[in-house]
């Protein structure tokens, strides 16, 4: 581990929102932690999206008519301050320290459902990969995996970068994710966990899961940390 990586990894020693001296080996303090924004359910069964009207409607407009290639979405928290903020940080300012925390909160959300075969981190693709210096969505899978003891699926490469997606509607991000992903590892039979840190309107988990379904993935679930409500919508 070079000096840089051993910076990033070093825990700050006050809360990383408020400022608070922390006792212990933590990152935020109590007040911060239980304040972070859960999700103010029902949600969209297939996706994970917020629902506007509560039951009987178990999927969102969109997954009632044409849904994901998900079976199911586990979010741990919404995307809203100061979610956002850890994410942020975590993501493009190299606080890799905020795997643990993040990892945490999905953990926990992630336990109270029914267990995958083996985990997959959301693959970045290599020019990203390179530029950012590590892959966040394999920070927060290589915890969970290890808590959970399953084994975290290699072979499933990005194989086109795609154009930013901001901006786009499903349909058009949807078509913007065609053939970005490749699977060379055995998937046949498996309920696979697919782990990232930020879903927005599903359509990159959305291409990912076509593509382990089509070579034989029984289940695919989206694990991630957090949901923003679609553009969509
Ligand atoms: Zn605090
Ligand atoms: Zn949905």
């Amino acid at each position: 581990m070079s000096n840089r990586d051993a910076f990033l990894w070093q825990l700050p020693r006050s809360c990383f929102l408020c400022g608070q001296p922390l006792q212990h080996d933590r990152l935020l303090c109590a007040p911060c932690e239980t304040g972070l924004p859960g999700k103010e359910s029902p949600e969209c069964r297939c996706c994970g999206e917020p629902l506007e009207h509560p039951a009987p409607a178990l999927l969102c407009r969109r997954c009632a008519s044409a849904p994901l290639a998900v079976d199911e979405t586990i979010a741990a928290f919404a995307y809203r301050y100061p979610l956002d903020v850890l994410v942020r940080h975590f993501k493009y300012g190299g606080a890799l320290y905020l795997a643990k925390p993040l990892a945490d909160g999905l953990m926990r959300t992630a336990a109270l459902h029914r267990l995958p075969d083996v985990l997959l981190a959301m693959p970045l693709s290599p020019r990203r990969r390179r530029r950012r210096g590590y892959n966040q969505a394999h920070e927060i899978a290589v915890r969970l995996a290890r808590h959970f003891k399953r084994p975290l699926l290699a072979g499933v490469r990005r194989v086109r970068d795609t154009e930013a997606q901001a901006g786009l509607n499903f349909t058009q991000r949807r078509d913007n994710m065609a053939g970005a992903f490749a699977c060379g590892a055995a998937v046949a039979g498996l309920h696979i966990a697919v782990v990232d840190d930020v879903m927005t309107s599903g359509a990159t988990m959305d291409a990912l899961a076509q593509v382990l379904k089509a070579h034989g993935a029984r289940r695919v679930s989206a694990w991630v940390v957090a949901r923003t409500p679609s553009p969509d919508f």
